[in-house]
């Protein structure tokens, strides 16, 4: 697993961990190479009201391999992690959701989608990281407001004051967040309070069972709660059915994600699908 790349605990003698080493291995020296391919695509995912209404998408890469096709982020992040080439590549994701922001700019219809984009925890660490989304903010001319980061509990805990440093230098820029993953971790309740939330995202993982597990549903009743009491905004990830959706809706979430909506897509079939909607 690439996850034990980072320990030095390997058992050369076990074939299947060799193998999986050398994939991962493989897997490197390719990602490196769709980085300069441009094979590092986006795919888009819309978000709805409860009315029905879009309201932003979530930026999510894909990897276009010139013989596997597009592959998942499951295939390859966490190898990327380790290589370090989750800076390249979230760059990378960060430029193309920009100039897709720009790009919907330029339409009245399309003018006040917000666009959420995943950081990993490595680069929002990075030095630089406030002084890039800056730059890139400037280049495209866009409403610092449209661009909402989704960061999860492990980049807040990597470095607890460095990080709340730079949400709040983000958050002056307009910039605003989402909890990605939430309820998933250990102490999120903390950083509610300290820190500059403007959306939780209840993982996917509660919304699954929510029509028949009671305490899913308590959860997920639970999580709403507090982000409208604290005045965060609340979306749920994961919704794939009607019933999914109905029981949310009923408990007030105001948010939603999922397959019952729409899928990731390619940004032509998003923007399709956003036209027919507007008529
Ligand atoms: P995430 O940020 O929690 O994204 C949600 C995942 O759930 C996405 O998987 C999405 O395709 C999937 N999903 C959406 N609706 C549904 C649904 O109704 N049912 C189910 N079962 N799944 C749904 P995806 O695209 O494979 O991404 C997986 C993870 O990879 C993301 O989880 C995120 O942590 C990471 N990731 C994706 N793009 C980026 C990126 O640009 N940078 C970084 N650092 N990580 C990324
Ligand atoms: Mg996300
Ligand atoms: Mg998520
Ligand atoms: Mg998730």
């Amino acid at each position: 697993k690439a996850k034990q790349l980072g320990r030095n605990t390997y058992c050369f003698h076990d074939p299947e961990m060799l193998n999986q080493l050398e994939a991962n291995a493989q897997t490197s020296i390719e990602l490196r190479e769709a980085l300069n391919q441009e094979q590092i695509v986006v795919f888009y995912q819309l978000q709805f009201d409860s009315q029905g209404k879009a309201i932003g998408a979530e930026a999510l890469v894909r990897w276009q391999h010139p013989e596997k096709g597009i592959l998942s982020p499951a295939f390859f992040i966490e190898i990327a992690e380790h290589t370090g080439l989750i800076i390249p590549l979230g760059q990378r994701v960060l430029q193309l959701s920009c100039e897709q922001l720009s790009r919907w700019q330029a339409q009245p219809e399309t003018l006040e989608l917000t666009l959420s984009v995943n950081v990993s925890p490595k680069q929002f660490q990075q030095a630089d990281f406030v002084d890039y989304v800056r730059q890139l903010l400037a280049d495209y001319k866009i409403p610092p407001g449209r661009l909402k980061l989704e960061l999860t509990e492990s980049t807040i805990l990597g470095n607890v004051l460095e990080t709340v440093q730079k949400m709040h230098q983000l958050r002056a820029l307009g910039v605003t967040f989402s909890l990605d993953d939430f309820g998933t971790g250990y102490s999120s309740l903390q950083y509610l309070k300290q820190l500059p939330i403007d959306q939780i995202k209840i993982d996917q993982s509660f919304v699954r069972d929510i029509t028949h597990d009671p305490d899913d549903k308590a959860i997920v009743k639970s999580i709403i709660a507090i982000g409208n009491a604290l005045q965060i905004q609340v979306i749920a990830e994961g919704v794939e059915t009607q019933q999914h959706f109905a029981v949310l809706r009923d408990n007030a979430c105001f948010a939603y994600q999922g397959y019952y909506f729409c899928r990731p897509m390619p940004i032509e079939d998003i923007n399709s699908v956003l036209m027919s909607k507007a008529v």
